[in-house]
């Protein structure tokens, strides 16, 4: 449906005269920011991207260099003043295009709806096949009272009742001669389709999406950020700690790495109390009970296991919860072996089991000085930290 959108290729109005004044104080609300953008920016790239081949944007009469800032980046757009009116406005666009073909599709949109789509535009694209105008609406769920001075004088049947959304999508030179044909005695059409209605045109209803709204009031400026920016990652933290008691043998294994040494560590796997901590640590940001629950002692198949096993299993269960490790770092207490001269190769053994990048992954170590298990040498204790990005 993109490629043909592309290809079909439309002209595209937007209309950002507005003074807004409902928004509060400060400025026009096609001016301001809306998750790090211009309200304007967010409809205009997406009309562009959708295959929009000149986009005219109608703005205050003195707001171009406003319009061009919030532009910036983008290309196939022209700016024109606008007039008193939505109308005139959208009037002063379509003058813009006179030299455009008179069957051109031409798409009318209020900048006001900055989170207009692709799907939107090829939705009402494909409507205009059979009609002379094409808008997106949505049914209203609400109940509709007629109230009179505060008290309700009747309630209205809400039955085939939609509200209009934009972008409106028309050909242009109908939707020209529309509007050059709409009795000034009507008053001011407040869409584009009132004026092709009155023109004798039939105008399709496509579903509409409460992601068009309009930001009228401050309060919708914080539910257009909600729709526009996709939730902001959270994180999350699980720290772990291991220890294991020294016993005889030639070598020990610490962060997946084989260290030769005069003792080796006791336990029922490998023993290595730096992937253990860790896998705690992995296991406790995302809540999932300790390495105990995943791995039991009792269970004789983990009996000298390589503790990698135990860390890839862990990591596997962070992305499964749509988890992402930001980074991890072990701390490893004992006065012997010594751990700096096998630190970069800790670092990378780690790395490549959690496949993160060097620079997220930690290895420190520290003696406690002779004191305590640790400083006897009767053991040796690991303690670990890992962050972990949720969502987003
Ligand atoms: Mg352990």
């Amino acid at each position: 449906m993109r490629a043909e959108t592309n290809r079909m290729g439309f002209l595209a109005i937007v209309v950002a005269g507005g003074k807004g004044s409902r928004v509060g104080p400060g400025q026009a609300k096609q001016w301001r920011l809306l998750a790090g953008r211009p309200v304007l920016a967010w409809s205009a790239r997406a009309l562009l991207e959708a295959g929009a081949s000149r986009l005219v944007v109608v703005v205050p009469a003195g707001d171009e260099a406003l319009a061009a800032q919030a532009l910036v980046g983008l290309e196939n757009w022209t700016t024109t003043p606008g007039g008193a009116t939505r109308a005139q406005s959208v009037m002063a666009g379509l003058a813009v295009l006179a030299d455009q073909p008179a069957d051109s599709i031409v798409l009318v949109h209020d900048a006001a709806r900055p989170l207009v789509r692709g799907e939107h535009v090829e939705g009402l694209i494909t409507a205009l096949d059979g009609a002379d105008g094409a808008l997106p609406a949505l049914p209203i769920a609400d109940t509709l009272k007629r109230g009179e001075a505060g008290i309700v004088a009747a309630t209205v049947s809400r039955e085939g009742l939609w509200r209009a959304q934009t972008p409106q999508a028309f050909r242009l030179g109908p939707l020209r001669a529309a509007y050059a044909a709409w009795p000034r005695s009507a008053g001011e059409p407040t869409d584009d389709a009132a004026v092709t209605e009155a023109a004798g045109g039939k105008v399709a209803l496509v579903p509409g999406d409460p992601a068009l709204m309009k930001l009228t009031y401050p309060e919708d400026f914080a539910m257009a950020e909600r729709l526009a920016a996709p939730a902001a990652p959270t994180m999350r933290i699980g720290q772990g700690f291991d220890a294991h008691r020294f016993g005889p043998g030639d070598h020990v294994w610490l962060c997946g790495v084989r260290i030769p040494h005069d003792r080796t560590l006791i336990g029922h796997s490998d023993a290595d109390a730096g992937l253990h901590a860790l896998t705690d640590a992995l296991l406790g940001a995302i809540g999932e009970g300790d390495i105990g629950d995943h791995f039991p002692p009792s269970d004789p198949q983990w009996k000298g296991a390589d503790s990698g096993v135990f860390l890839r299993h862990a990591a596997g269960l962070v992305r499964a919860r749509g988890g992402r490790i930001a980074n991890v770092d072990v701390t490893l207490i004992c006065e012997r072996p010594k751990v700096k001269p096998h630190r970069q190769a800790m670092r990378a053994r780690l790395a490549d089991l959690l496949d993160l990048p060097l620079d997220r992954v930690s290895v420190k170590a520290t003696t406690t000085e002779a004191m305590g298990f640790t400083g006897r040498e009767e053991g040796l204790a690991a303690q670990a930290v890992a962050a972990v990005e949720m969502g987003g």
